[in-house]
């Protein structure tokens, strides 16, 4: 008797552990379907999308792989802001550096890019213009011997494993708003439409092209302004998140009441830099994404302490590091060859 019972209990026994660990993985699973993506600035393998928040103005980094595009860079004065931003990121290279069209407030902070990152590949819709803004432009492309494409509609590029199409202008226009270049990034079954300052009637051809702009990230069109973002657009385009780049209190009334009740009205959860300032989006390969928290150092020890104004670096003792405005402070991670090859000059009284 003795010697049945014994298979008998042994027999239970495992039992109870096959069902314990069935549990155990049944659990594991649904917390891993439920957990939202989690947030980490430029790991391999996502794609992130930085909305920087330079005022009133557009500027979009797109980071993939370790393959990086700048889609504008917001006005002059967000130079340095921009300039900031990729240093901080360590963002050497710009696959490609684009302007959407040469207005001011897209083309003005280029210039501040190209001095903390070499441009490989430029794209605009003009070679041309006028401005300083795009002659500033032009400058910096030409000291790094690059010179600008003008991508035609249903041109395509890679980034990393994502795809970017040109689906705009498909035409010339007198309102140089709708000859923006509108790209729409693709990331597995992952979209995104990025319209620069598109109006109306560049929406209109674009819908009439057949092209498909489903989106679950949509840059809003002209800051959030009325004369964008039609409804027909909104009906092709059902976006799950629409962001709006735009200044605090700024001048043009962006983003506009009736544009944000026709996002709201398609569902859209609608996100701002002038409320949040910088957004970054960070979307896994199975076209999940959600905001990460952005790291306010980036790895590594602080060497150097740098003021993007006065262009000296300090000794991160130094008394004036204190001193530095957060605008214009960044916390350099790298060597003092890399700061002085960058155009600083180190401070008289740290001499660091
Ligand atoms: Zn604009
Ligand atoms: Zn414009």
């Amino acid at each position: 008797m003795r010697q049945k019972d014994k298979p008998k209990n042994r027999l239970r026994f495992w039992d109870w552990l096959v069902l314990g660990f069935a549990v155990l993985c049944f659990g594991i699973a649904c917390y891993a379907k439920l957990r939202p993506p989690t947030p980490q600035i430029l790991t391999e393998g996502t794609l992130e999308l930085h909305f920087i928040d330079v005022g009133q103005g557009d500027a979009a980094l797109l980071c993939c792989n370790g393959h990086n595009m700048l889609i504008d860079g917001g006005m002059s004065q967000s130079s340095s802001r921009v300039y900031t931003y990729l240093m901080k990121h360590n963002i050497k290279t710009l696959d490609y550096i684009v302007a959407t069209h040469p207005h001011d407030d897209h083309v003005g902070g280029l210039a501040g890019a190209l001095n903390a990152a070499t441009a490989m590949r430029a794209l605009s819709t003009c070679e041309e213009a006028e401005g300083r803004a795009f002659q500033s432009f032009l400058k910096y492309l030409g000291q790094q011997g690059v010179a600008i494409e003008v991508p035609q509609p249903g041109d395509t590029f890679d980034l990393g494993t994502a795809h970017i199409t040109v689906l705009g202008p498909l035409r010339e226009s007198g309102n140089v708003n709708d000859t923006s270049l509108v790209l729409r990034v693709t990331f597995g079954d992952f979209h995104a439409l990025f319209t620069g300052d598109a109006e109306y009637e560049e929406e209109a051809d674009i819908l009439a092209s057949g092209a498909d702009l489903q989106c679950d990230v949509l840059k809003v069109g002209h800051h959030g302004g009325s004369d964008a973002t039609s409804e027909a657009w909104l009906r092709a385009v059902q976006p799950k998140t629409a962001v709006i780049s735009c200044g605090k209190n700024n001048d043009y009334c962006h983003a506009a009441q009736q544009t944000l009740a026709r996002l709201q009205s398609v569902g859209a959860e609608i996100l701002r830099t002038d409320q949040l300032g910088d957004i970054v989006l960070v979307v896994q390969h199975d076209g999940s994404y959600g905001i990460a928290e952005e790291q306010e150092v980036p790895e590594g020890e602080i060497t150097f302490v740098v003021n993007t104004k006065s262009g000296k670096f300090h000794d991160p003792k130094c008394s004036s590091a204190a001193d530095i405005a957060d605008q214009n402070r960044l916390d350099f991670t790298g060597t003092r060859e890399e700061l002085i090859d960058r155009g600083y000059e180190p401070c008289g009284r740290c001499k660091p």
